[in-house]
């Protein structure tokens, strides 16, 4: 009896005004994904078959489940998350079973955006795995996707740090056939981070975010949203120790302390 472990936990919601410094990546992605899922009577008329599964690879933490949390909410599509490792570590012996059920699940909906994180430990190349169990997997995932119907209505995002790893079967036409890669920001991508993690924090006169920018080259996404907070705490502790009271603004030596507490932390 294997339920499906769905899906957002949080069910945050994201738009793309949430991903900063990814502008090309997510206009390329939207235009593969959103066509298909609004007007799949195009290709239906057309002949042609919809984009079905699009890989996004890069290394963690530079905003793959956000750009595809954002395209569900923006497409009104049901967003259903899956991680990879989770489906094969704490379902083994039953992945094949609860994969199944996943895109029958996403078959249900009038579109959906199924969302398969680390792809890699579902679909691992099968010329390197030994397990039979898992090569199982790979297979039904491979059948699975060819199950998806051609005309739009279910589309597969797939993440992946390791594009190289992943059996080459999927990366098909009709399958994952389409691959974006989401790098780390620039410094103008790093600038456009943190202006959405600060956007509504009360910022002293003194925040300069194109400084923080210029400082934190090889800070990811989520190291920058770890960073906001730790100066929001930064300047919570310091407003409490000064005058509960008063008004609190986040002073460009909160994020000076974020930055040393954030080097200590990663050494
Ligand atoms: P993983 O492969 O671990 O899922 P990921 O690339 O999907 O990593 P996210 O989970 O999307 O990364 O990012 C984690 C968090 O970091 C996000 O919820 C967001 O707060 C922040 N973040 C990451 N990238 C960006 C970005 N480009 N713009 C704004 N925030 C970002």
């Amino acid at each position: 009896n294997t339920s499906i472990s769905v899906v957002d936990p949080q069910n945050r919601r994201s738009s793309y005004q949430d991903v900063g410094g990814l502008s090309a990546e997510v206009a390329r992605i939207r235009e593969m994904v959103e066509l298909p899922l609004h007007r799949p009577e195009i290709f239906a008329q057309l002949g042609v078959d919809a984009p079905r599964g699009l890989m996004l690879y890069g290394p963690p933490g530079c905003g793959k489940t956000l750009i595809a949390r954002a395209i569900a909410q923006q497409t009104d599509a049901f967003f259903l998350s899956i991680n990879g490792p989770e489906i094969i570590q704490k379902h083994y012996g039953e992945s094949e079973e609860l994969l199944r059920k996943i895109f029958e699940e996403a078959q249900k909906h009038p579109a959906t955006i199924l969302f398969i994180d680390e792809i890699d430990a579902l679909a691992p190349n099968r010329e390197t795995v030994l397990g039979e169990v898992e090569k199982r997997v790979v297979g039904q995932l491979l059948a699975l996707m060819d199950g998806v119907t051609s005309r739009g209505k279910v589309v597969v995002m797939a993440a992946t740090n390791l594009p190289n790893s992943v059996d080459p079967a999927l990366r098909r036409p009709g399958r994952f056939d389409r691959e974006i890669s989401i790098n780390p920001p620039t410094k103008a991508g790093r600038a456009e981070i943190l202006e959405i993690h600060t956007r509504f924090m009360p910022l002293a006169a003194d925040v300069d975010l194109e400084w923080i920018a210029a400082v934190t080259h090889g800070f990811l996404g989520a190291d920058l949203a770890a960073l906001c907070r730790e100066a929001g705490m930064a300047c919570a502790r310091d407003g409490h120790a000064e005058d509960a009271g008063s008004p609190f603004f986040v002073r460009l030596a909160h994020f000076q302390q974020a930055l040393v507490n954030f080097r200590l932390s990663t050494m």
